[in-house]
Formats: C-alpha cells, sequence, structure tokens
C-alpha cells in the first residue's frame, strides 16, 4: 500500500449516494429533528407542503416542490427557528376515482357493480398504498418534513373541518343549492368547474335554419353550431333595436323537427352582427341562453340524459347519442328544405380535463358558493401587501381574476370524496345541514331522511388546507402557534385553483390571512423546453434519476438556474454536473481528511498569514453574504450557482491547488486549518441544496475539528453568517493577478499546443504588485508549467532583439519568448516554402491578366475573378513575410 492510499483509506475512494442517503435519513427521522419544539419565545417558520394526489406516483414536478421546499426549511432550521415543515396528501376526488375504475374496468367490473360501500373500501384502499410510496420517495428525495404531523384530505381532523365550513358557510347564505347551467362530462358523469374545462379551437359549422312562422309565410333564420339543442329551444330572440326584426317581435315560430311552437322576443343580449341576428334560446343547455330564460321567464327544456343521449324531450331522436342525433336532425332538416346554408366554422368547445369528452353544458340542480363577498377581503389581502406574491407579476393576474369570479360549483357527482354534509327530508322536503351526520330531520323530525349522494370539489377541501391540517374547527395549540404559515410553495398553474381558494377560506374560517407568501415555480421541461408529459415520452421519472445520479444530484439540476415562475430544463448535462459537483466535493474533503492524519507539526509560521488564506477567506465571506441575502430574496438558482462557483471555481481550482504546493514545502506553514475550516463552513452553506453529501462529509471532516466545532448534524449545525471583518479588497486583487497569469499561460500553452512535459519561462511585469507577486513566483511556476518564472518592474527596460510574445493584463503584463513554444529554424523553413508558394500563383496571375486576348475575350465577371484573386494572394504574401520577420 502506497503512503497516499494508506492516509486516505477512511473514505472511500469516489462518492456512493447509496451508501449514504438512506442511512442519514433514518439518523435524522431517529433524532427527530423534523419535529419542531414550540418554543413561544421564538417565531416559527412553517410550510404546508402542497398534497400530491393520491393518483400513483410521485413526478418530477413534485420533485421540485420538494427541493425547493426543503431548501427552505433546512435553511431556516439551520437559522435557529421553530421549523414545521407539514406534509400530506390529497384524495384528488375525480382524479383517483378514474384512476381506480380504470383498474376495475381491467377485471372486468365498474363501480356500479361493485356498489358505493365496496368501491369506496377499494379507493381507501389504493390511497393507503399511494400514502406509502409517495412517504417513501419523498423520503429519498430528502424531504425534511414533519411526518408524526402527516395529514390526508380525508382524514377525520381535515373531514371535520370541511364539514365545518360548509355549514358555516351554508348558515351565513354563502353555499346554495340552486339550478344553474354547469359544465358536465357525460363520461366521468359528473359536474365540473370551470377551472377544470379545457377550451380548444375546433373546426366545425355554422348551420343556418329556417323556422317557419307559425302564421302566414315566411321564416326567420338562426344560426347554430349544435343544431341537435333545436330541440331544447324555448325562443328565438333578436336584439330590440334591430330594425330588421321589429314586425315579428310577439310572433310564433315552429320549431322544425319537433313542431313545437315557441315566441319570437326581444333581448338586450342578442349580438345583431352573429349570424343572422336572430338567435335561438336554449335555456337548458347554454350559460347565456339561461340568463335570457331567467329574465324572460321562460322554460327550460333539458333534452338529455346524462350519458349524452337524447331524453324523451327530444321526441323521434330520444335514445340517440347527442352526435348522432346531430347527424339525423340534419338530414331531416335538409329533406324537409329547412336547412339554409352551412359554413365552416371555427369554435372554441370545452372539454373534459380528465377524460377530454366534449363537455356539454347542461341546467342542473348543483351546490355552489357565492364567491364574490369572500372574494372581497381575498383581494385586499393582496392589495395590502399582507400577502406577497412572487414573482410579482402574478399579482396582476390574480387581481384580474378575483374580479371577474363567478360563483364556484361545489357539488360532484362521484363517490370519492367528503359527501355532502345535507339531508333531505322524505316526508316534509325540507333540507338539515349539519356538521355530524344527520339523525332526524331539523324541521319536523322525521327520521326518513336521505344525505345528498353527491361529494364535494376536491378543491373544496384544498382551500382550507393551511388551517385543516393544523387543527382547525379546534382551538389548538398548533393551530395558535404555527399559522399564519409562512410560506405557500406550489406551481403558478393552480394560482386559482387552489391559492385564490385557500385566501379566500382562510380568511372566512379563522379571519386570517392563511400565508405571508406565495412562492410560485415554474414547470419542468425537457431539453427542448418542452412540458414533460407522458404523451410525449419525455418524462423523466425522478426515480430513477435517483438510482443513477443520486439524489443531491437530482436536487442540483432541480434548483440550477431556477427562479421564481421561471420553467426550469431537466437536462442529463445538469444531472451529470451535479453529480461531477459531488464528486469534486468529495475529492476535496478526502484529500483534507488524508492530509490532516498524517500532517507533521507545522513550523513556526510567519506572523501574519499569507495571501491566499486571507484572499480565500475573504471570497468565503463575500460567498456567505451573497448566498444569504439571495435565500431572502427566494433566489435559490442563484445562491446555489454562487455556492458552485466558489467551492470549484475558487476554493478547489485555487485554493487547494496552492495548497498542495505549501503542504509539500517543509518550510511553509500549514495550509491545513484553513482548508478545514472553508471546507466545513462550505458544507454548511450548500447542505439546504444538497443534504446527504453534506451530512457525510461533514461528519468524516469532523476529526479534523477542533472538539468545540464538532456537532450532531449538520442539520442542526448552524448555517454561516457573514463576516465583514474576513473581506479583504487588497489579498482579493493579488490573487485576481496570480490566478489570471496563470490562466493567460495556460491559454498560451493550449494555443501554440506547447507539450505538457515542456515548462515555458514566463516575464512578469508590475508595478503595485510586484512586491506582493513577487513571493508567488513558484506558484505560478507549478500552476502554469512555467519555469522559470521572474518579475520585473514594469518600468524597466525589455530586452532587445528577442521575439517575445506579450499579453497585457489588468494588472500586469506577461511576457514569453516566441523560441521557447516553436521550434523556430522549422517555422521558419515552413514559412518561406508557403511564401514561394504564393509568389508563383502570382506570377501566373499576373501574366495572365497582361495578356491581351486573355482581356478581350473572356467576360468581364471573369476578369473581375481574376483581380480579386491576385489582390487576397498579395495579401496573403505580405502576412506570410511579416510573420517570417517576427520570428527574427
Ligand atoms: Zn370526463
Ligand atoms: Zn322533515
Amino acid at each position: 500500500m502506497t503512503e497516499e492510499a494508506q492516509t486516505q483509506s477512511s473514505m472511500p475512494k469516489a462518492y456512493e449516494p447509496g451508501r449514504v442517503e438512506q442511512k442519514w435519513y433514518r439518523f435524522w427521522l431517529e433524532k427527530g429533528y423534523f419535529t419542531p419544539r414550540i418554543d413561544p419565545e421564538k417565531k416559527p417558520f412553517v410550510i404546508i407542503m402542497p398534497p400530491p394526489n393520491v393518483t400513483g406516483e410521485l413526478h418530477v414536478g413534485h420533485a421540485l416542490t420538494a427541493t425547493l421546499e426543503d431548501i427552505m426549511t433546512r435553511w431556516h432550521r439551520m437559522k435557529g427557528e421553530p421549523t414545521l415543515w407539514l406534509p400530506g396528501l390529497d384524495h384528488a376526488g375525480i382524479a383517483a376515482q378514474v384512476v381506480v375504475e380504470q383498474l376495475l374496468a381491467k377485471e372486468g367490473l365498474d363501480r356500479h357493480q361493485l356498489g358505493r360501500e365496496k368501491f369506496l373500501e377499494r379507493m381507501r384502499r389504493w390511497a393507503e398504498s399511494c400514502r406509502h410510496t409517495i412517504a417513501e420517495q419523498h423520503q429519498r428525495l430528502g424531504a425534511s418534513c414533519d411526518w408524526s404531523r402527516e395529514r390526508f384530505t380525508l382524514d377525520a381532523g381535515p373531514s371535520r373541518a370541511v364539514r365545518t365550513a360548509f355549514v358555516r358557510l351554508y348558515n351565513k347564505g354563502l353555499i346554495y343549492r340552486g339550478e344553474r347551467i354547469i359544465n358536465w362530462c357525460p363520461r366521468c358523469a359528473t359536474a365540473l368547474s370551470d377551472l377544470e374545462v379545457s377550451h380548444k379551437d375546433v373546426q366545425g359549422h355554422l348551420y343556418y335554419v329556417n323556422y317557419p312562422l307559425a302564421e302566414g309565410q315566411g321564416f326567420i333564420t338562426v344560426a347554430t353550431t349544435r343544431p341537435e339543442t333545436i330541440l331544447g329551444d324555448t325562443a328565438v330572440a333578436v336584439n330590440p333595436k334591430d330594425k330588421r326584426f321589429k314586425p315579428l317581435i310577439g310572433k310564433k315560430v315552429i320549431l322544425p323537427a319537433v313542431a313545437r311552437e315557441i315566441p319570437v322576443l326581444a333581448d338586450e343580449a342578442v349580438d345583431p352582427d352573429f349570424g343572422t341576428g336572430a338567435v335561438k334560446i336554449t335555456p337548458a343547455h347554454d350559460p347565456v341562453d339561461f340568463e335570457v330564460a331567467q329574465r324572460q321567464g321562460l322554460p327550460l327544456v333539458n333534452i338529455m340524459n346524462p350519458d349524452a343521449t337524447m331524453n324523451e324531450n327530444a321526441g323521434p331522436y330520444a335514445g340517440l347519442d347527442r352526435f348522432s342525433c346531430r347527424k339525423a336532425i340534419l338530414a331531416d332538416l335538409e329533406r324537409d328544405g329547412l336547412l339554409k346554408k352551412v359554413e365552416p366554422y371555427s369554435h372554441s368547445v370545452g372539454h373534459c380535463d380528465r377524460c377530454q369528452t366534449v363537455i356539454e353544458p347542461v341546467a342542473s340542480k348543483q351546490w355552489f358558493v357565492k364567491v364574490k363577498p369572500l372574494a372581497q377581503p381575498a383581494t385586499e389581502a393582496i392589495i395590502s401587501g399582507r400577502i406577497r406574491i412572487i414573482p410579482e407579476h402574478f399579482t396582476k393576474v390574480y387581481l384580474n381574476w378575483m374580479e371577474d369570479i363567478r360563483d364556484w360549483c361545489i357539488s360532484r357527482q362521484l363517490w370519492w370524496g367528503h359527501r355532502i354534509p345535507v339531508w333531505y327530508c322524505r316526508d316534509c322536503g325540507e333540507l338539515t345541514v349539519s356538521i355530524e351526520d344527520a339523525k332526524a330531520c331539523a324541521d319536523c323530525g322525521s327520521a326518513n331522511i336521505e344525505q345528498d349522494p353527491d361529494v364535494l370539489d376536491t378543491w373544496f377541501s384544498s382551500a382550507l388546507w393551511p388551517h385543516s391540517t393544523l387543527g382547525w374547527p379546534d382551538d389548538s395549540e398548533d393551530l395558535s402557534y404555527f399559522y399564519p404559515t409562512t410560506v405557500m410553495e406550489t406551481g403558478y398553474d393552480i394560482l386559482f385553483f387552489w391559492v385564490a381558494r385557500m385566501i379566500m377560506m382562510g380568511i372566512e374560517d379563522t379571519g386570517e390571512i392563511p400565508f405571508n407568501t406565495v412562492y410560485l415555480h415554474g414547470l419542468v421541461r425537457d431539453e427542448k423546453g418542452e412540458k414533460m408529459s407522458k404523451v410525449r415520452g419525455n418524462v423523466l421519472n425522478p426515480l430513477d434519476t435517483l438510482e443513477q445520479y443520486g439524489t443531491d444530484a437530482l436536487r442540483f439540476a432541480l434548483s440550477t438556474g431556477t427562479s421564481p415562475g421561471n420553467d426550469i430544463k431537466l437536462t442529463p448535462a445538469r444531472l451529470e454536473a451535479g453529480r461531477n459537483f459531488a464528486n469534486k466535493l468529495w475529492n476535496a474533503t478526502r484529500f483534507i481528511v488524508g492530509s490532516a492524519k498524517d500532517a507533521k507539526p507545522s513550523p513556526q509560521g510567519p506572523a501574519e498569514p499569507p495571501l491566499e488564506d486571507r484572499w480565500i477567506l475573504s471570497r468565503l465571506a463575500c460567498t456567505v453574504a451573497s448566498v444569504t441575502s439571495l435565500m431572502a430574496d427566494f433566489q435559490f438558482g442563484e445562491a446555489q450557482r454562487q455556492i458552485y462557483d466558489f467551492l470549484w471555481g475558487e476554493f478547489c481550482d485555487w485554493y487547494l491547488e496552492i495548497a498542495k504546493i505549501r503542504l509539500r514545502s517543509e518550510a511553509a506553514a500549514s495550509p491545513l486549518p484553513i482548508l478545514v475550516s472553508v471546507m466545513e463552513t462550505s458544507l454548511r452553506l450548500l447542505h439546504p441544496f444538497m443534504p446527504f453529501l453534506t451530512e457525510e462529509l461533514w461528519h468524516n471532516l469532523s476529526g479534523c475539528l477542533p472538539s468545540e466545532k464538532r456537532g450532531q448534524s449538520i442539520s442542526i449545525a448552524p448555517y454561516p453568517e457573514p463576516d465583514e471583518a474576513a473581506i479583504n479588497p487588497e489579498s482579493e486583487r493579488v490573487m485576481a493577478a496570480v490566478i489570471e497569469i496563470t490562466r493567460t499561460i495556460r491559454n498560451v500553452r493550449a494555443e501554440h499546443r506547447v507539450a505538457s512535459q515542456k515548462w515555458l519561462p514566463a516575464r512578469i511585469y508590475a508595478d503595485e504588485l510586484l512586491n506582493p507577486l513577487t513571493p508567488y513566483a513558484h506558484t505560478i511556476e507549478t500552476l502554469a508549467r512555467a519555469k522559470p518564472v521572474t518579475l520585473h518592474d514594469r518600468r524597466q527596460e525589455r530586452p532587445q532583439g528577442e521575439n517575445t510574445l506579450v499579453v497585457v493584463l489588468k494588472d500586469t503584463e506577461v511576457a514569453i519568448p516566441m523560441e521557447s513554444m516553436v521550434d523556430l529554424k522549422a517555422e521558419r523553413k515552413r514559412l518561406s516554402a508557403e511564401i514561394a508558394r504564393v509568389e508563383a500563383d502570382l506570377t501566373r496571375l499576373e501574366e495572365r491578366l497582361g495578356d491581351r486576348d486573355f482581356l478581350s475575350k473572356a467576360p468581364a465577371a471573369v476578369i473581375d475573378r481574376e483581380r480579386d484573386k491576385l489582390a487576397a494572394r498579395k495579401d496573403r504574401r505580405e502576412k506570410l513575410r511579416e510573420q517570417l520577420t517576427k520570428l527574427g
């Protein structure tokens, strides 16, 4: 065994993430670091985790969320604040129900065959297995959340919060049941909120249909994109100011296909420029028409079953699917001569976000939250700055949305979720709305009651998440200490679904804002900038990348370049960069630990520490100051980049290399105390970003630390604080010159392809820096493979007649004799031969251009080309001659 191998054998040669990650996570859990101690003297830092859906596994977007929240959490924990990061899961209503329905379909079953109770049992088992998977994945990501406070939206506590909130809003008149046009997904067989519908432009048709007048001759023509809804028309409307139709107002027309008589009436809502200016009114299947019908007192005729087949109101078309009905009705209109014309027409059609089925707007009895009164204080909280949204430009988006907010349909025709706490009395028809399960009608006392079969929109429970997880409606210790929470960190895509509703419900239920800061992160995209999706096949599974690169490399890649609101690219190159960084730090620590083991007592050092020591301490102090302010400003990507640049670009590349020279020299003061101390501080600085690697390295390094500096775990060690006294501009200036000179010599070597075993002599000219640089001649020699390196006063006379390459730098000049790089004799020979070749060319061209015969016969373009060539050759000869003269 060589001496070196022996001294470093305590640390394996390479970093193996798989070997250390589980060990440390278990250690952190056992020590209970993630469970905060309530200390009334201190202000806590609190993040409630956006609960992942129980629809399967975590994807890379969750990994980004977990990484960012863990960075914040670990940073605040190291700052000594009682820190709570509360994890949880969302039952995810329709999304999870669809997943389990698909599993059932594979067994040839559907939920109706199982029945509500058995189906819910299946759902619960599914949710439980997801809960395990997701918790395990979060642990592998290093998420330092408090598992003792983990919550699930369907747990008893949050469920009671849901019922309490519902009953309170109902009693205040802010929840009502009413017939409204809702978005109906025929496949999922449920109502959807506006946010769950995606609008796509579809190339369809505009059909012009003649409605015959009931009396006398003539028609009124209406245009529609959905001719099957003719069956549900209850009027034709025109604008009261539209002169064309004035005589027809008050007349009746006969509905084609079903021969029902309907009135022609005037309504301000009609746009005279759309279609013919007369529009059909289908109140049960169109939100605008519904409002017209409310104003005009028109009846509602619902023509569809929940599965989007036509019902008995569709007369001869009953039983047909809506799209088959469209075909049949068009054929009949054509036959009867009532289809006036058909135009191609591009229009927006709502699709179910879950299953992409075309949404049917349909009038239906549903539960709604009257949102306007809730939106007002939620708007005020943002305007007053009590809640800050990062990045700031989302504030405007939020405020615009709050202004146009519409009532929120909260009932869903699903089984999986919080069942609506309303019971209908079969005897007196009254409703009982209750937090506890009702046993009897609140009005007549009859036990003949039945609970509403529907469940609440899954976002209803999500809207209560910050306070329901902390114990609301009880006045718990957690609620009073940890609420309002500090940061809500989530994707910008759910600002309305979730963030806005949490603010509304938080203020409504508790009288206080739910969080002080909303941090919105971007989406994770692939190398080409495309959104990751299963359909595109570009999804990076976080677990696969963990196996391949290690958790810290994944976290590093996810936080590289991240800034609030901006999308990030996750690429193999970034993952590799993360892994390389981990290896670099591993090797550096291993070197330091190994060197410390066989350190000989250092000779009495000079009174003043060497300049490079003051330099690295100054650079560290600047980095700590800058990182601290970036972290406070939520600029985690930039903070990480600066730590990376310091550790790799300054500490490893320069200080460590210079330290190696000192370690080899018996005379110099040992750099080990500085190596150990800078590395130890840097590990603490980096810990929130790369928790596993830093914990492992910190323990390896701790043997080199004075005993009072050793600790149990880096995760509870204090975060570095900026040390103003260490900032030393003078040492930074000198070291910047050493680095610049070394880089320049290295570049010159590379440009002139100097063989690696060859040493170049170099003269450095300096003025002010002459004295401080002089002791670094040997350092530059070693780092740049230059010998001898000599320092000279800039005003000194330079050697004459020597062919020298001079590079002028910021404070210095570097001079390298050409002779040292190139074989002058061979180079002269090469240049002379080249000149001879060019001259032969020149002679030929000159002869040609002097030939009268050629000049008179050749086309002008050819002659011009020859002249251009001649000029180019002359130019080339000049340059070659110059080079030759330089060689002397
Ligand atoms: Zn659907
Ligand atoms: Zn009753």
